[in-house]
């Protein structure tokens, strides 16, 4: 497993139905004021809390956290 570069809303299969989800798992990350958005400072927080926020993209409904790994932009999750 590599080290988490990017996250974001990935909206390509299906759209983020706003549950909160993400935001109840990792708050300084991810943020739900309509649809879910990623807050400015997130980066900080991509490898202290990098199973939280795995745990937050596998643990999304419909699947829509995208997860990139050591700077590459494609979707590992
Ligand atoms: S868990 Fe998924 S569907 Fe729910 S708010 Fe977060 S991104 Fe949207």
């Amino acid at each position: 497993m590599g080290k988490i570069t990017k996250v974001w809303l990935d909206e390509s299969e299906n759209e983020c139905i706003s549950c909160g989800a993400c935001e109840a798992t990792i708050e300084e990350v991810f943020e739900v004021p309509d649809k879910m958005i990623i807050l400015k400072d997130a980066e900080k927080y991509f490898e202290s809390n990098d199973e939280e926020i795995r745990d937050a993209a596998e643990g999304c409904p419909v699947d829509t956290i995208g997860i990139a790994e050591d700077g590459a932009d494609e979707r590992v999750n």
